[in-house]
């Protein structure tokens, strides 16, 4: 599916006169030479969560993530799925007007690349984008603050139903993690600002 159908839902939910979030210009399609990217943000919205994004072809596949990712692998975190969001949002941080959708202060806390490593029951290589249709998609991440194989699971949801995944750190059970952030004290891995900071606009 072509980027701008993709981004159907996210544009419909957002009035780009009185929010300063991307619009989703026509993107080109794959990763750059570097990898995939992802991204995750910190979204003090009407409830407090982290935004868990994954560049899969021209647009970010999200999961709003309540507790945030943990590096610990006996934690299971909720994700749930959210509309697909333009490739440029990776950059997004500020702050979105109150009574608008997803109203509330954005910061970038961690972004980099990510290597799929997806496999079928057999072993074999699958696609990244089809395994996430199969709903079991397991990955690399490269970023500033989060390392290492994660894995994520649909388990519940499908066709009509809401779905619901679990976003864990793949790893020996017991192998040390530092847990998730405290959202509140977390800083932005772009500009080394807190939530309140940018709300208050401070450079
Ligand atoms: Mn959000």
């Amino acid at each position: 599916m072509a980027a701008q159908d993709r981004l159907r839902t996210y544009r419909d939910k957002r009035d780009f006169e009185r929010t300063h979030e991307p619009t989703g210009r026509p993107a080109e399609a794959g990763a750059g030479a570097d990898g995939p990217h992802f991204v995750v943000q910190i979204h003090d919205a009407r409830r407090m969560h982290f935004d868990f994004r994954l560049q899969v072809d021209d647009v970010l596949r999200s999961w709003a993530i309540p507790k945030g990712p943990s590096s610990d692998p006996g934690d299971k975190r909720l994700a749930v799925p959210t509309e697909d969001h333009p490739l440029e949002y990776e950059d997004f941080e500020g702050v979105i007007p109150e009574g608008e959708y997803g109203g509330g202060t954005v910061i970038v806390w961690d972004q980099g690349t990510y290597e799929p490593l997806s496999h079928d029951r057999r072993g074999r290589p699958v696609e990244f984008a089809e395994s996430l249709e199969d709903g079991h998609a397991t990955f690399r991440l490269h970023g500033s603050k989060l390392h290492g194989e994660y894995a994520l699971t649909r388990f519940r949801g499908g066709e009509d139903e809401e779905e619901s995944w679990l976003l864990v750190r793949k790893g020996p059970a017991g192998s040390a993690g530092h847990g998730s952030p405290d959202p509140r004290r977390a800083r932005s891995v772009r500009t080394g600002r807190t939530l309140s900071q940018v709300a208050r606009g401070e450079e």
